[in-house]
């Protein structure tokens, strides 16, 4: 899928801004110069569509190999890994949707509806804005910002999947170099290294898990 490029008006800087609503991402560079390709890295994932409605999801499974050293996930869905979006309605996800489904379900806040103002198309929070309710959001669909009328945190998966809360046990994990993230969505189930831990010890420093991950996946959004 080819990039579409497209104004979308001045930062308070004075910078122009351009946006491509083909692959979700901000396409000028710091001086306000419009970009041939936006900054989104793997657009050969938006050639591959999923619908997930009219598709039947028995599992959604996202894993990070090592999440110490890599922050994108493998989607894997009915047990067959997935390189590509989903889609639904007038939806697009992507491995970050799912990385801040994860996030918000480990913080335990409120997923809320939230709509963009300027296109009309519902808003998920990602990154650290998965797990900080915001009233101004960038819609990523348009690349407008628009304020809703509380703070919230929007998700598009929990509108059309009932996602349990993550149970986490009472246990610390040593972790050396690498650290395997495996969380099922639609079971709720969350695994560091093969095991269900709140805790872990790295290089001699005890981490909570959801602080461990709000930390590494801040800024995934
Ligand atoms: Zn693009
Ligand atoms: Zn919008
Ligand atoms: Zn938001």
């Amino acid at each position: 899928m080819k990039c579409n490029i497209e104004y979308i008006g001045k930062s308070r800087q004075g910078i122009t801004k351009y946006y491509c609503t083909a692959h979700k991402s901000f396409a000028y560079d710091k001086l306000g110069n419009k970009l041939d390709e936006c900054l989104w890295i793997n657009k050969e994932i938006y050639d591959n569509g999923l619908n997930i409605k009219q598709n039947e999801i028995k599992n959604i499974n996202i894993r990070y190999e090592n999440i110490l050293e890599n922050v994108i996930p493998k989607i894997i869905i009915n047990d067959n890994e997935f390189n590509g979006i989903l889609e639904y309605d007038n939806s697009i996800l992507t491995y970050k949707d799912f990385g801040g489904i994860m996030l918000a379900k480990l913080n335990n806040v409120p997923l809320e509806i939230v709509k963009c103002s300027h296109c009309a198309r519902y808003h998920s929070d990602n990154g650290r804005f998965a797990y900080t309710s915001h009233r101004i959001h960038l819609c990523l669909y348009c690349g407008h910002l628009f304020r809703a009328k509380e703070k919230n945190i929007g998700s598009e998966l929990a509108m059309i999947y009932n996602i349990p809360e993550i149970k986490l046990k009472d246990k610390l994990l040593k972790i050396d170099d690498a650290c395997c993230v495996e969380y099922d969505m639609l079971k709720g189930t969350l695994l560091i290294n093969n095991q269900n831990v709140n805790k872990v010890l790295l290089k001699n420093k005890e981490l909570d898990i959801v602080e461990f991950l709000n930390n590494i996946l801040e800024n995934e959004f």
